[in-house]
């Protein structure tokens, strides 16, 4: 699915959105969920290839055999995916809502958005103000290394100072940055996101104790345990929870963590089709999404008509949370056939 334009962080460039969907049929309900994946692994390990194969080969069989996920390490995009799907075509059947089914109130969240390298200075400006003027919530720049403090004050200088502003570094620093990373402070930041490697606990610790900006875990978040790890370690005082990579439950189960702690949780997303974009806006809708996050509208991504299904759009500011049941959205099929380049079937009868 063509992007309305190139995403450019520290990690790579999406310029094409390419989805992995299951789609999961059967006595316990029909329902979908999404891959989140990329072509390659520079954000996580998990690609859209490996992912296929691990569904293709072991979760689908395993799940048609014996009617439950096999335990796996790792493959976790997949896993999510198959989760998403049963629970998906069960809330359908059942008339509940995802939202409902996991107990979050809101009928609506605040929408933010994310915005790439852009080193064309004046689109860059024009960009921001558009999304301030559409009414986004928060904005979120990517920085790196050589790319960071001229990007924020370009970006401070655009939205002024009422709006919240953040910074994701996707672990392209190390903790010999942190003299440049502490100048960040002066810019007022919402938060600080993944500055370090994904496994640097103590160096984030340490650099949180030098910086006012909360720093926010992003991709060194990949389970509930860890999440309370890098808390108890003060290596990060948000925590950004991406239910794309971990799954739902695991997804409920950082929330609950950041709210025993008293931490703020913010939503993240991964270039969601409108299939897991339901699932992130349902999730944001918990209580202890505190601050604002990565949701945002179909049309900051896929343009106007672009999505899989009806589209996400902005309400003064705001996305509606779905509340009809299961993910709440309706997959086109004629748009679903237009993208479509593969296509695998994996019935009980064949394994
Ligand atoms: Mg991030």
């Amino acid at each position: 699915m063509p992007l309305v334009e190139p995403f450019r962080t520290a990690t790579g460039e999406t310029a094409t959105k390419e989805a992995l969907l299951v789609r999961v049929r059967g006595d316990a309900g029909d329902g979908w969920g999404e891959v989140a994946a990329f072509t390659t692994p520079g954000y996580a390990p998990d690609t859209i290839d490996t992912a296929r194969l691990a569904l293709r080969d072991y979760l689908l069989p395993a799940l048609l055999a014996h009617g439950t996920l096999p335990s796996v390490r790792g493959h976790g995009a997949a896993r999510a995916a198959v989760e998403c799907a049963l629970l998906d075509g069960r809330l359908r059947r059942d008339g509940v809502s995802l939202a409902a089914h996991l107990g979050a109130a809101r009928a609506h969240v605040d929408a933010g958005v994310a915005i790439g390298f852009c080193d064309d200075v004046p689109r860059f400006g024009e960009l921001l103000r558009s999304y301030v003027e559409a009414g986004y919530r928060r904005v979120k720049c990517k920085i790196e290394p050589g790319r960071d403090a001229a990007v924020l004050r370009a970006a401070r200088r655009t939205v002024g100072d009422d709006v919240p502003l953040a910074a994701d570094a996707n672990g392209s620093y190390t903790l010999a940055d942190a003299p440049a990373l502490t100048g960040l402070d002066a810019f007022g930041l919402q938060c600080l996101e993944q500055p370090l490697a994904a496994d640097a606990l103590a160096d984030h610790a340490a650099l949180a104790a030098r910086m006012r900006t909360p720093t926010c875990l992003d991709e060194t978040v990949t389970s509930a345990t860890v999440a309370r790890d890098a808390i108890t370690f003060g290596a990060g005082g948000v925590v950004s929870v991406k239910p794309a990579r971990l799954g739902i439950a695991e997804a409920r189960a950082v929330h609950d963590v950041c709210v025993a702690a008293g931490v703020p949780a913010v939503a993240g997303g991964m270039l969601e089709t409108g299939i897991g974009r339901a699932v992130l806006v349902a999730v944001a809708a918990l209580p202890g999404f505190t601050m604002t996050g990565d949701c945002s509208a179909s049309d900051r991504y896929f343009g106007l008509d672009g999505d899989l299904t009806e589209p996400f759009v902005l309400e003064g500011g705001r996305l509606r949370v779905p509340d009809l049941p299961g993910l709440g959205v309706t997959v086109r099929h004629e748009q679903l056939e237009r993208f479509t380049v593969a296509r695998e079937r994996i019935r009980a009868e064949d394994v």
